[in-house]
Parts: structure tokens; C-alpha cells; sequence
């Protein structure tokens, strides 16, 4: 009651009824009907609709949301080892089938959705469509390290057909590598080596019946070149409203035909390699350690030779459709304060039961009890916005379009967003956030009961390892933290150790079936996410003063600038290339440390001044009759809040990255060529790795300066 609005309800109260809300057996009922059939992106309007209708049931006004994107679904494919048999002259000469892939996963009688007649076939999104018959090559896990060595060692690339394993990138990064490199098409697959001690080789059963991977499962994903821009690739940087121009794609999808497969199906490929090219493992610790030696793979690079081919047909119908994001809303008493969260609700198959609907049914339990909170006469200080995203699957596409078509109003008002994509698959929370809100976020986490408690009363953060990840991408929150400058954070229960139940990402078997033995059977996991996003959201809309740290931001930076050392140390090509050039007597990282040593001084005075701005409210003791000081007191309030919110903004830089002007945070981007780790400081980052100093030096001055003007603009009156 010192604070002029009115809450109507105290803190402590609503912090109760988010804690006590949540519930496993609500969050189980949501979860079986978003996991009960298909639903792609622009095939899911009734889930929108239903979505849509519950949230407005627990008392949120909710909106559909629609964009007209460019979307592609699968026709028709085809993958086959065709063997030449030698006729008596040329023209006798046939190509055989040696073996012809079903390009299914297996039909389980334990898991029902993976049975549906209308099941979504495998595939890649926003692939190419075409038709190649060419030999192939094991290029490892197609990253651009591998291509690399591939090209160092003389393999021959160009009009051949790439076997990659899924993993350590972004898959869409591995074909855009293989098609500059001259490829005609890529095939991946996901190797039992890559699950950990839960396979089928150290005598684990396979899913259904325990919890290896299933031989036939596949990972269907999405192969747009994420890190160059997400959303609909034919309107980067603004909305896929009706009537929008359309920009040419071939900068943004591959042009060369992709498919994935199952292990089962690579085996084949695989194995006809052996004893063709180089060993695999002579390419060093990255290329050894397949898990498929133990059923007869050498695991050698190839080319397959000449009298054995792979054909591959991709075929896609590519369409421009609509796709449907519900948004729902709490209207707060500060209008121009608000947090928005969301979650992904469109999936590849019909299960989906982890990615993402674990993340769905948790929000929706979030929601529920925040209506809840409404009924008992709750008012928030400041707004919430809920929303469901369609289309994540493709490209981020949902989020990305309504951050490009609200940018002006988001980048006003948004104090954070709070993202949850899978929300379990297994027991061990995994974060990746703006520093801003590391400690908002620990707070939220050591309230909350953990489900996987070894001493009884242990809190999540009690268990949790204490690692906070750079924000990367791969979900919804990089068009607000790297288009829009807005603190996000990215959460949910992930699998460490090596015991841990194989998850089946993007395969029919990520399904409630699946959830229900391996995944998350009690659905605790489900809840407590619930719990602590709500008790987060909360703690960021109802302190009178917001809950970001800018003392965490300027201490992370003066981390990632320690990073940018070593790795320059290690590089003997910037060693000698600075030291012999014309400015061999800048210090650059004596730059940055003085631009962060700089921030971070101006950030401690200003996190000082909220802290006790915090505490004068709490304390409360100014008397009624000296209402001027209350009043000072409120603007002083408002002013400390309007520079947390707009602080991130700070770290924008509107020409963006090099190539990729639609990224424009100075200090946080998907790797260039990973996609979903972050690198920090990219332009400094890329500059070393493309050995260019003026690359370099440029995006030093940039850094240094917009340090230094941030540093200012937060001490500034
Ligand atoms: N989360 C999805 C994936 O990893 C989509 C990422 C993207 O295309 O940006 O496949
Ligand atoms: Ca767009
Ligand atoms: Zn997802
Ligand atoms: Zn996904």
C-alpha cells in the first residue's frame, strides 16, 4: 500500500497461489490433447482455436493472431543404393536396386500415435525438392570444420550426395556447407554413438520395450539457414501480413535435396563404404567413436565407388498459408511495462509430447493460475502477454513474424521474455539467458520445490549445476533477444548423464506413449516448470522495481571478452597478423576490458539505486503529510525501471551483423556455423575466425563504443 497501485491482492498471496496452482493431472489432460494427431505448422487451427478458448476460460482475453508464410509439406521421397551390374557392352549395363529404404519409422502397437493413418511423413522443412543419382561421401557431422578437413584431404565433393550424422549443429547449417561446397544432395541420420551408454549395443532394449532409441526413428527438422535469419524466409525483417512483398528465398533455404533417415536405414549406406576411402577415424577424435561398428561399419569416408549410387528424390509442395499464433493478455496498471511469455504449440508428428507440448500444457498451467490469481481479486502492476506459437518447427517462424510486425511497441515496453519449448524430457533443468536475468531467475528456481529431491525439501535450485547458458537459438526467443534487444531466457528439464532414457527428438516416438513410460510418467516435471515460470513472471511484473541485474550483465561480459582472448591467443594467425600490422600498438583487448570495466561501474551505481529505491518503498516510513517525497520517490521508481527495460535495446546495432544484418546484437548470436550455440562478441568472433583484422578492429571500435554509450545513457539523468 506504499506503492499507488493497488495490487489487490499481496505479493506473497499471489506467489502462494502460483506455487500451489500448477498441477501434474491438469498439465497430463492438456497434454494429451495437443499429443493425440497432427499438428504442423498451418494445419493446427482447431488447436488454436480450443488453445484460444481455455485461456479465456481461466479468465485471459486471448486473440488469434495470423500470418500468411511460406510453408512447405511433403509430397513424395524416395532413397536407394543402386548397383551397376556389368552387361556385355555400354549400353547392356543396368543400375540395380541394392537396396531401397522405407524412409518410415516402425508402426508400434505400444505407441498409438505413431500408428495414425494421417501420421506426418519424414522430411525436412523448407527442403528442396529434386531428383539425384550420384555416389556418396561420409562427411562426419557436416560441420564446417569437416568440410574442411574433407577438403584437405582431397575428397572429392562436388556432384556427390553428402551421409551426415545429426548432431553438434543446426542440421539446415550442414546442407548450406555441402551445397557451397558443390553437393547435389544431403542424407542424415542419427548414430547410435551420439545416445550416450543407453543403446542397444550395451544391451539396453530398444524403445518400446526399454529406453535405447528405436533402430527406425527419425529426426524430421527444419534445414533453413537459421543463423543468416529466422521466420518466413521471404520477409526478413518484417511481417507476413496478406499482400506483403516476397522476397526471393534462395539466400535463406537450400537449394540441394535433403532427407533424414533412421540408423536402421543408414546401416546399409554405411556398410557399402567400407573399405572405399579413407578410414573415418584417420580424420581425428570428432570422426571415431560411431555406434555403428559393432553391427559391421568401418566407417570410411568413401566416395562409394563408381558402380554404386544413391538416389534420392525430395519431392515438397511449397505453398503460402496461413499460420495461427494465440495471444492472450493481462492488462496491467503500468502500461508500458510488460513481460511476455511463450511456448510453441505447432509440432513435426502427431505426438510431440516433449517439443513441444510439454512447454504447452505447462503454460497453460501458468495461465490457469494466473487466472486464478485474477479471481481472488488480483491486479497486476504490470501487463502479461501469453502466447502460443505456431510454426517454430520451420524457422521460428510464428515468433518471428510478430516480434517483426510489433517491434516498435515491444521495444517501448518489453521488460523480458520468458520461453519454454520442450519442458521435459528428462530431470536435469537446463537455462540459457540474458544475464539481466540470471538472478531473477535463481530467486524464482530456490522457491520451488524440486521434483528430484535427494535430501527432502531440496528446492530446484538446490539440484540444479548452476550453468547458465549464452542465449544461442533454436527457439522462439531469438527474434526478442537478437532482433528486438529484449532479455529472454530459455528453460526446461533436459537429459545429462549418461543414463538418461533416449529422447526420440522430431521422431514418432516423441509421443505421450512415450512420455508416460520414459519421459516424465508422474507429469512432476510438467508442473514444477509451470511453477517456476509463473513465480518468475510474477517476480517480474508485481517488484516495484524490476527485477533485472545490470551488475550480472557487465560481469558476463567481462567474461565473454576473457573468452575473445583466449581464443585469440590460440589463433597464430592474429598473434603475427596484429603484431606486424599498422596497429600492432592498439591493445584491443585493453579496449574492451576498459568499456566493460566502464559499464560495470555505471551498472553498480545504477543496481545500487534501485536497491535502495526498493528498500525506501518497503520501508515505507514517509510520513503521509510529506506526499512531495513519495512522490520523488515514485518518479525516481519509474526512472530506475524505464532504464532496466530499455538497456538491452542498448546492445543493438542497427546495420546488424556482417551478412546477416537481421541479427543485431552486438554481443549475443547463434554461431555463425552452429546455429544453436551461442558465440558472444560475433563480430569480433568471425573476424578471427576469417582472419580478417579489419573485420576485427571494426567490430572492436563498435563494441567500445557502444559500451561506452551504454555506460553513459545509464548514468545519465
Ligand atoms: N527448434 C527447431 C529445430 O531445432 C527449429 C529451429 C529453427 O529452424 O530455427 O529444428
Ligand atoms: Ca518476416
Ligand atoms: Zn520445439
Ligand atoms: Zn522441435
Amino acid at each position: 500500500d506504499n506503492w499507488p497501485f493497488g495490487t489487490g491482492l499481496e505479493y506473497d498471496e499471489l506467489v502462494q497461489i502460483l506455487k500451489e496452482t500448477p498441477d501434474r493431472e491438469r498439465a497430463k489432460e492438456w497434454s494429451a490433447y495437443y499429443t493425440a494427431g497432427p499438428h504442423l505448422a498451418g494445419r493446427n487451427l482447431s488447436q488454436a482455436l480450443w488453445t484460444k478458448e481455455r485461456w479465456e476460460e481461466w479468465g485471459v482475453a486471448s486473440t488469434i493472431v495470423d500470418y500468411d508464410v511460406y510453408l512447405n509439406y511433403p509430397k513424395g521421397h524416395r532413397l536407394a543404393l543402386l548397383q551397376k551390374s556389368p552387361g556385355e557392352d555400354k549400353e547392356e549395363e543396368e543400375w540395380g536396386v541394392k537396396f531401397e529404404a522405407t524412409l518410415e519409422e516402425d508402426v508400434l502397437e505400444e505407441d498409438p500415435t505413431s500408428g495414425l493413418p494421417n501420421r506426418v511423413p519424414t522430411f525436412h522443412g523448407y527442403s528442396a525438392s529434386g531428383n539425384v543419382t550420384a555416389q556418396y561421401v561420409f562427411v562426419n557431422y557436416g560441420t564446417y570444420a569437416d568440410f574442411e578437413q574433407l577438403r584437405a584431404r582431397n575428397v572429392s565433393l562436388e556432384g556427390k550426395i553428402a551421409l551426415a550424422k545429426y548432431g553438434g549443429i543446426f542440421r539446415g547449417l550442414k546442407v548450406k556447407r555441402a551445397q557451397e561446397m558443390g553437393m547435389l544432395g544431403v542424407v542424415m541420420y542419427t548414430d547410435p554413438g551420439d545416445d550416450g551408454l543407453v543403446t542397444e549395443e550395451n544391451g539396453a532394449e530398444a524403445y518400446p520395450n526399454g529406453p535405447a532409441r528405436n533402430p527406425s526413428s527419425v529426426q524430421r527438422g527444419s534445414v533453413q539457414f537459421l543463423s543468416f535469419a529466422p521466420g518466413d524466409p521471404t520477409t526478413p525483417g518484417y511481417p507476413s501480413k496478406p499482400g506483403a512483398p516476397r522476397l526471393p528465398v534462395d539466400h535463406a533455404i537450400p537449394s540441394i535435396p535433403s532427407l533424414p533417415i533412421s540408423y536402421a536405414e543408414a546401416l546399409p549406406l554405411l556398410k557399402a563404404l567400407n573399405g572405399h576411402g579413407p578410414e573415418a577415424s584417420s580424420f581425428g577424435k570428432s570422426w571415431q567413436g560411431g555406434g555403428l561398428a559393432y553391427k559391421g561399419v568401418d566407417y570410411n569416408i568413401g566416395p562409394s565407388p563408381v558402380d554404386l549410387k544413391l538416389n534420392l528424390i525430395n519431392e515438397q509442395e511449397y505453398v503460402t498459408t496461413p499460420l495461427w499464433n494465440v495471444i492472450g493478455i493481462i492488462n496491467g496498471t503500468i502500461p508500458d511495462e510488460v513481460v511476455v511469455i511463450g511456448n510453441h504449440r505447432d509440432a513435426w508428428i502427431a505426438g510431440g509430447a516433449g517439443d513441444p507440448n510439454s512447454g504447452s500444457a505447462a503454460i497453460n498451467e501458468v495461465i490457469r493460475s494466473f487466472g486464478v490469481a485474477l479471481a481472488a481479486g488480483w491486479k497486476p502492476l504490470r501487463t502479461i502477454v501469453f502466447a502460443s506459437w505456431d510454426g517454430e518447427e520451420y524457422g521460428l517462424v510464428g515468433s518471428t513474424e510478430w516480434v517483426e510486425e510489433y517491434l516498435p511497441w515491444l521495444s517501448s515496453s518489453t521488460i523480458a521474455y520468458l520461453n519454454v519449448d520442450v519442458a521435459t524430457r528428462s530431470r536435469h533443468l537446463e537455462v540459457s539467458s540474458a544475464p539481466l536475468l540470471n538472478n531473477a531467475f535463481v530467486e524464482a528456481i530456490s522457491l520451488i520445490p524440486s521434483p528430484n529431491q535427494t535430501v527432502p525439501g531440496q528446492s530446484i535450485a538446490d539440484v540444479w549445476d548452476k550453468r547458465i547458458s549464452t542465449m544461442g537459438s533454436g527457439s522462439d526467443f531469438t527474434a526478442f533477444q537478437d532482433f528486438a534487444g529484449i532479455p529472454s531466457l530459455d528453460m526446461g528439464f533436459g537429459g545429462r548423464g549418461d543414463l538418461t532414457p533416449v529422447y526420440h527428438y522430431h521422431s514418432n516416438y516423441d509421443s505421450k506413449a512415450w512420455m508416460d513410460k520414459y519421459g516424465d510418467p508422474t507429469y512432476a516435471y510438467h508442473e514444477a516448470i509451470a511453477k517456476v515460470w509463473a513465480v518468475l513472471a510474477a517476480r517480474l511484473v508485481e517488484t516495484p522495481v524490476i527485477q533485472l541485474n545490470a551488475v550480472a550483465y557487465a560481469v558476463n561480459l567481462a567474461r565473454y571478452i576473457q573468452d575473445l582472448e583466449k581464443k585469440s591467443a590460440q589463433s597464430s594467425w592474429f598473434q603475427t597478423a596484429h603484431s606486424n600490422g599498422p596497429h600492432s600498438t592498439r591493445d584491443i583487448f585493453g579496449e574492451l576490458d576498459a568499456s566493460v570495466s566502464r559499464f560495470h561501474f555505471a551498472a553498480s551505481i545504477h543496481d545500487a539505486l534501485a536497491d535502495s529505491l526498493l528498500e525506501t518503498l518497503y520501508r515505507n516510513d514517509i510520513p503521509w503529510w510529506k506526499f512531495w517525497e513519495k512522490l520523488r520517490l515514485f518518479y525516481a521508481v519509474r526512472k530506475v525501471n524505464t532504464k532496466y527495460k530499455l538497456l538491452e535495446r542498448k546492445f543493438l546495432y542497427a546495420e546488424g551483423l556482417d551478412g546477416r544484418p537481421w541479427f543485431k546484437h552486438i554481443v549475443f548470436a547463434p554461431g555463425k556455423w552452429t546455429g544453436y550455440a551461442g558465440a558472444t562478441f560475433p563480430g569480433i568472433v568471425e573476424g578471427i575466425e576469417q582472419k580478417d583484422l579489419q573485420v576485427i578492429y571494426r567490430w572492436v571500435d563498435i563494441a567500445v563504443s557502444v559500451l561506452g554509450d551504454a555506460a553513459d545513457w545509464l548514468e545519465e539523468e
